[in-house]
């Protein structure tokens, strides 16, 4: 979609420091970081939110699970959050489908 942030970063539009790439999907550091380690695993797809996963786009969800799975052991950390914010009252402020995974510290349940 041409006018999303997270579409002109996946494309390399838009510079991040990235974490990871392959033809699926894109992760990257997040720009606040909420801990110690904070990135966003995307699919390239622009897909919205978690509201427009259906059964046809499902098979990106896993993957980019798959992918967390990979660069967390690679990284060494084997306890980490993964969370999707969806639509504004949940706290989404980018409409692009994005995983955040945040490791490093302790965290509290439930969150705020
Ligand atoms: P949301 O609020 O939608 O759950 O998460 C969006 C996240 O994207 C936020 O944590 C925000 O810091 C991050 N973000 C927004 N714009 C950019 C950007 O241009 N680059 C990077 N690396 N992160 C961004
Ligand atoms: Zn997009």
């Amino acid at each position: 979609m041409s006018d999303c942030i997270f579409c002109k970063i996946a494309s390399e539009e838009i510079p991040s420091k990235k974490v990871y790439e392959d033809e699926q999907c894109y992760a990257f550091y997040d720009l606040d970081p909420q801990a110690p380690t904070h990135f966003l695993v995307i699919p390239k797809a622009h897909i919205a939110s978690a509201l427009d996963i259906n059964e046809g786009n499902s098979m990106i969800v896993g993957h980019c699970f798959a992918v967390i799975a990979k660069v967390a052991k690679e990284r060494g950390f084997d306890s980490y959050r993964v969370v999707s914010n969806c639509g504004e009252q949940a706290g989404q402020s980018v409409f692009h489908l994005h995983f955040h995974v945040l490791a490093g510290r302790d965290m509290t349940w439930p969150p705020g």
